[in-house]
């Protein structure tokens, strides 16, 4: 029997994606092997590779200027690669602190640049995203840098940043095909797919064209965008199985209809939360209500002594990963593209069955 999970990565995968991959795992489509058998450099597994690529330009609508890659290292990764990619002759980076992801994303980059935190929410605890009226960039930095939504805070931008010349690079892992972007307005996109994507082992790499000639002597070739661009993302051995998996993933994202569908069903399934938790004082969400992540709802019980009782009879009822994160305690409730909204409904229901019990 299959649970609702709430986990913020890796984290629940659609059902027909799980399926599909279960009925060909000994036998891609009479191949007589499994995908994890396959050489990436046969034409299996380069139709499948092509066609994940081509679903993924498709959904998320990438202008032909810009290179898609399939990499590894996870997002972790990134905080290092960006700065080594990007840097050329100039020593620094601005970047916008929105919580715990872009903290991590900043401690790194001070390996490899100067680091100027153009704006902080640190000041309200990180629960909304700072006007960018507010940000005080710095003419000469090499690009400015966004978390577009913290996992671990839930808060999300709803709106897109506008750095004029300077690239805007974003961490997108935990909200990528949630919702619509305009690709073009960002110089580089970079997300893990553990989330919203695949299994872990993928990172997807986004890249205008005119921001490959400018990595750092340094930067290891697995790493390297431009050499990897060349390459077609195959100078190391990609991540082929999850690969495979997240192409399934996009082509059940286009049969439900695209990115404009999911997005409006993650709207309603987001709601239902939020609407509920604006109607009790029993839990409370910190974030201010026009930031708040459409895919990961953190919550407090008022009544902190209760987090034990709510979280086992969650678990009764087939709920589970309902645990906040440590660094903000409580509760979080992630509810990625994959989450039926009927996960979402059984929460809401229990968490009014648990206040009227407790409350
Ligand atoms: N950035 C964000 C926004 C994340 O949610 C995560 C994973 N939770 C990471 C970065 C780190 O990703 P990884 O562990 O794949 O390197």
């Amino acid at each position: 029997m299959r649970i609702f999970n709430f986990s913020a990565g890796p984290a629940v995968l659609p059902e027909d994606v799980l399926r599909t991959a279960a009925s060909e795992m000994l036998d891609w489509r009479a191949s007589g092997m499994s995908v994890m058998e396959m050489s990436h450099r046969g034409k299996e597994f380069i139709s499948i590779h092509e066609k994940a690529l081509a679903d993924l330009r498709e959904l998320l609508a990438i202008p032909p200027n810009y290179k898609v890659l399939f990499l590894q290292g996870g997002a972790i990764a990134e905080n290092a690669v960006v700065p080594m990619n990007l840097l050329g002759a100039r020593t620094s980076a601005d970047y916008v602190n929105t919580g715990e992801w872009s903290k991590k994303s900043i401690k790194e980059a001070k390996k490899y640049c100067a680091v100027n935190v153009a704006a902080s929410a640190e000041d309200r605890s990180f629960t909304y995203v700072p006007a960018q009226a507010t940000w005080k960039t710095s003419r000469d930095a090499a690009y400015v840098h966004v978390c577009t939504n913290e996992t671990i805070g839930g808060v999300e931008y709803h709106w897109t940043p506008d750095t004029g010349d300077v690239p805007l690079v974003a961490d997108m892992s935990s909200h990528i095909l949630s919702r619509a972007v305009d690709v073009a307005k960002y110089g580089v996109i970079y997300a893990g797919a553990q989330k919203n994507m695949g299994p872990a082992g993928l990172t997807v790499v986004i890249v205008r064209d005119d921001l490959l000639d400018r990595a750092l002597p340094i930067t290891p070739s697995a790493f390297h965008w431009k050499e990897q661009a060349e390459s077609d993302s195959m100078l190391n051995t990609p991540a082929t199985y999850s690969i495979y998996v997240a192409g399934l993933v996009f082509e059940w994202l286009k049969a439900r209809g695209g990115i404009a569908a999911i997005e409006r069903a993650n709207i309603a399934k987001a709601a239902l939360l939020y609407d509920y938790l604006d109607r009790t004082e029993f839990y409370r969400n910190p974030v201010q209500r026009e930031d708040r992540s459409r895919m990961n709802v953190p919550f407090k019980l008022r009544d902190e002594s209760l987090d034990e009782a709510f979280l086992k009879g969650a678990k009764e009822r087939g709920m589970v990963q309902l645990k906040g994160h440590r660094v903000v305690g409580g509760m979080r409730a992630s509810i990625y593209n994959a989450m039926p909204v009927e996960g979402v409904r059984t929460l809401v229901d229990y968490m009014q069955e648990f206040e009227q019990r407790h409350g």
